[in-house]
């Protein structure tokens, strides 16, 4: 029903007068697409499902851990909600990020074609060169279709750890990735804190590894996958989402307790990740499952509640005090000496030649 309003919507956009400029249409497009995204989860790492999930959890945690004496409703909106968090000049910068990504990114993400479905052409194409044509010979059961669900989901995990580790390891892609760590607080909007190229750079390493579950199981699978491949893509992450995803990005303290951190990431095990603390950094870097920083010696479980400030650490301040900065700091930071210092030199003569 509301997909249809959205539509409908749309429609009467491109019947208007607006509808004879293409650029003017995708602008309204795209703020309607920004205004109703969490109501339809299309486009959104905001349903508000899982918001509203996430809001019970933290609810949960109130009534049982943080409730003093006396404390009730308002007190609650203040736990969840503190001036501290959402007036800060940080949050400002997450929230333009937001609006400005959102019409940005359409445009600038040129690794879009690097989808599962292009990397698992690819190695079917493969697998088909090496062994031959597809055997096809096993029937999707309930049982081979859990199976492919949570090998999917772990598979698409693996390649945004590896992006991640690649992303804290190798100095350009930390320039980018160091805006979603500038933040200096955690909240809902810190959840999409992040520069238009690493949105850029995510999606391929997520869709190689994806891939190397989709090919044999179309290989090996006879039958319409459909159904499996929207399994496996939206039920991992809808459970994620509704079990505290959204709340990695919180300031409320949330552990799932030592075992269970050892295969999935807490919001705990996240805010140690934003740690400004040097025993906290590069540690944590899984987005559901701590399996791999278990294997790849980065887990970092805590012991007991930790007092904890957010941001960079180190003596390097905040880089990114405005969306300005946030965009282009990045591109700066990667720039070769040896261009700055001509840049520098053709400021400068620039500058004396005004005067
Ligand atoms: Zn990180
Ligand atoms: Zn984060």
């Amino acid at each position: 029903m509301i997909l249809d309003a959205i539509a409908q919507l749309k429609a009467s956009v491109h019947e208007s007068p607006i509808g004879r400029v293409p650029g003017l249409e995708w602008f309204c497009g795209s703020v309607i697409d920004l205004l109703s995204g969490p109501f339809t989860g299309l486009r959104t790492r905001s349903y508000w499902p899982e918001l509203v999930a996430a809001l019970i959890i933290a609810g949960i945690v109130f009534m049982i851990r943080d409730r003093k004496p006396g404390q009730y409703l308002a007190a609650f909106g203040r736990y969840c909600f503190p001036r501290s968090q959402f007036m800060h000049q940080s949050t400002w910068v997450d929230c333009k990020l937001i609006l400005a990504n959102h019409f940005v990114t359409p445009v600038t993400n040129f690794t879009w074609r690097l989808n599962t479905v292009w990397f698992t052409t690819l190695l079917l194409s493969a697998m088909t060169a090496t062994f031959g044509p597809a055997p096809q010979s096993h029937e999707w059961t309930t049982m081979a279709i859990v199976l492919f669900t949570i090998l999917f989901a772990l598979a698409e995990d693996f390649g945004y750890f590896l992006f991640h580790l690649a992303s804290h390891r190798i100095g350009w892609m930390w320039a980018f990735h160091k805006v979603h760590h500038s933040a200096e607080t955690l909240q809902v909007f810190a959840n999409v804190r992040v520069h238009p190229v690493e949105v850029m750079l995510t999606g391929p390493f997520k869709a190689l590894t994806g891939a190397f579950v989709m090919a044999p199981a179309l290989y090996f699978w006879a039958g319409d996958v459909s159904f499996t491949t929207i399994l496996g893509m939206n039920l991992m992450a809808a459970f994620y989402g509704f079990v505290g995803g959204q709340l990695h990005h919180c300031h409320i303290w949330i552990s799932w307790g030592s075992v269970l951190e050892h295969i999935f990431i807490s919001p705990a095990q996240h805010q140690i990740h934003h740690s400004t603390q040097p025993q906290h950094w590069d540690r944590n870097m899984g987005g559901n499952f701590a399996l791999w920083d278990w294997a790849f010696g980065t887990l970092y479980v805590p012991r007991e509640r930790e007092t904890l400030t957010f941001g960079l650490g180190g003596t390097s301040g905040q880089p990114h005090p405005t969306l300005r900065a946030a965009y282009l700091e990045p591109f700066w930071a990667v720039t070769p000496d040896f261009v700055k210092r001509w840049i520098a030199a053709a400021t400068g003569t620039l500058s004396g030649s005004r005067r």
